[in-house]
């Protein structure tokens, strides 16, 4: 059913909620939007106008590694102070009384974490920007550290220290293999919760867009929160193309 108005959203949302004891949301950018966090991949976005840099450029080119530090620090400079919107102090109410096991997050923008979520209980399928890890040995590398290196060194992207090997955000490029362990939590997470909740995704990205269909297999039911329509609403028991913020803002704890 896709909600005629606002008010019948809210409620059809709280019925489904309240009927379920584990909800396992998905999130995708549009959660962010309200944050100053752009859709880097919609019509429009970063991504449409500049050729995003793949991981095997990232791994051949020094030349590639310091452009990708440079695009990454200038993002930086314009959403790095960006805080969770409403719908992740919703989610993060819902995940405070126990209804929600972890959070499947398509995004890297860490505002899960920063709205009370602890890390162990996001499980991100892209990876996250807000920090990086070594290639080779796994090491993780603060923000502070590479950009004092970066700048230090004239706009060169710093390697390990302990291995020599090269440093990148802890994101998933374009090219670079999905985590096998978040995919697997995260088909977990999808075969056993009652509801599944896909807020501000156009489900189109697979494997991504699989999760869905895994848990409507496993009996549970699926609500979608997305301005635009997605392919899966005729098989969502509610559709929402409201705004994510004002349609999860009711479920923000006091
Ligand atoms: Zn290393």
């Amino acid at each position: 059913m896709i909600a005629p108005d606002l008010e019948t959203a809210i409620r059809g949302l709280r019925q489904l909620i309240e009927q379920s004891a584990v909800v396992v949301p998905f999130t995708g950018a549009g959660i962010s939007t309200e944050c100053g966090i752009p859709d880097f991949r919609s019509p429009g976005g970063i991504w449409t106008k500049m050729r995003p840099i793949e991981f095997g450029d990232f791994l051949a080119s020094q030349e590639m590694r310091d452009e990708s530090w440079r695009r990454r620090f200038a993002m930086e400079d314009q959403f790095g102070g960006a805080k969770p919107g409403r719908g992740h102090r919703a989610l993060a109410s819902l995940y405070r009384t126990g209804k929600i096991p972890a959070v499947i997050t398509q995004n890297i923008d860490n505002l899960h974490q920063a709205s009370g979520f602890t890390a162990d209980h996001v499980v991100e399928l892209h990876g996250n920007t807000t920090y990086a890890n070594c290639l080779d040995c796994g090491k993780r590398y603060e923000m502070s550290w590479v950009r004092e290196r970066f700048t230090a060194s004239g706009g060169r992207s710093p390697d390990c220290p302990h291995c020599g090997g090269h440093i990148k955000t802890a994101t998933v490029s374009f090219g670079q293999a999905m985590p096998e362990a978040a995919m697997r939590r995260a088909q977990d997470l999808s075969e056993s919760c009652d509801l599944f909740l896909a807020i501000g995704s156009s489900l189109v990205v697979w494997p991504a867009a699989g999760f869905p269909l895994a848990a409507k297999r496993g009996g549970a039911r699926l609500a979608i929160i997305n301005r635009d329509q997605t392919e899966f609403d005729e098989i969502a028991d509610l559709v929402v193309h409201d705004d994510i913020g004002s349609a999860l803002a009711p479920f923000i704890a006091q």
